[in-house]
């Protein structure tokens, strides 16, 4: 039987879940032990179209996810050899380089004109803008809300997957359906709203809140150890793990077939360049998880 995932490839209509995990840096989820995403296909290291939260999605909704460049190259997205969609106003390439043709400025414009229902969740606070969300059908914000404080330990509330059935509902009764979802167990706090609080990962991320996204100022004295790092990075870990479990959770109940892609926005510095987080240009920063994969049935 034919997958979505080679239909898809040979330019056919397929119902499609585009995961982000923010912040997931690619070692993350090499080192992860993540059964859902094993299921699903091949981890691909590929570079993020951006450093931070908003371009990458603006790139992402444009029709660019991230790019494996390594060999070999993949025939779902290598932008050299084959992407899964593209627009139509993008430079002319040959009808096998791509599957989907999607006509209008974004993808969301395009898998619409072609009938498909546009959902979307998340995520961080970028999606309480309408920049990245006024082209979906329906979007659903689920996050922490208090912004004046970017730590504040999240509760499983706060996870877009802990809501899979107010997501299914939204797409169950179309005949297609695209469906995004920004999901943030992997931002800082990593903390997963299934673990306890965790009292020394909440002493690193206080002591490092001066330099979070990158800020750099040799002034500063921030008592952060190369064990601290190690301890965030393995949080974030963590957090992938209960994603994973939370994302199979998504695909169970989920209408089949259809094509499933996920990946990072962008990773994390976790003391490389002696910096934490991201919004600048650095390999851990731009080094993303890609795993793309059907579910048949
Ligand atoms: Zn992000």
């Amino acid at each position: 039987m034919t997958s979505a995932l080679d239909s898809i490839r040979a330019g056919e209509e397929q119902n499609i879940v585009l995961i982000t995990l923010d912040c997931c840096r690619f070692d993350t989820a090499a080192r992860a032990r993540t059964p859902v995403l094993d299921c699903l296909g091949t981890l691909r290291q590929a570079w993020a179209p951006a450093t931070f939260t908003l371009p990458s999605h603006m790139a992402m909704f444009s029709g660019y996810l991230p790019n494996v460049t390594d060999l070999p190259l993949q025939d779902y997205y290598s932008r050299e050899r084959f992407q899964l969609w593209r627009l139509s106003r993008a430079k002319n390439k040959p009808r096998d380089s791509f599957g989907l043709m999607l006509q209008g400025d974004t993808i969301l414009e395009g898998f619409r004109r072609r009938g498909y229902r546009t959902v979307g969740s998340g995520g961080v606070r970028w999606f309480l803008t309408k920049t990245l969300t006024h082209e979906f059908d329906r979007f659903m914000f689920w996050g922490p809300k208090d912004y004046l404080n970017w730590f504040q330990s999240r509760t499983q509330e706060d996870f877009a997957l802990e809501h899979v059935d107010e997501i299914v509902a939204q797409v169950e009764a179309a005949s297609s359906w695209f469906l995004f979802v920004n999901s943030i167990e992997t931002h800082a706090p990593y903390n997963n709203g299934v673990d306890d609080i965790d009292e020394r990962l909440t002493n690193i991320i206080g002591r490092g809140k001066p330099i979070f996204a990158g800020r750099r100022d040799f002034e500063l004295e921030v008592d952060l150890s190369p064990a601290d790092f190690k301890y965030m990075h393995r949080a974030q870990i963590r957090a992938l793990e209960v994603a994973d479990a939370r994302l199979g959770r998504l695909f169970e109940r989920l209408p089949k077939p259809f094509v499933a892609i996920v990946t990072g926005d962008h990773g994390e510095c976790f003391g490389e360049l002696g910096r934490w987080g991201h919004g600048f240009p650095a390999d851990p920063v731009l080094k993303v998880p890609l795993v793309v994969g059907s579910v048949d049935s």
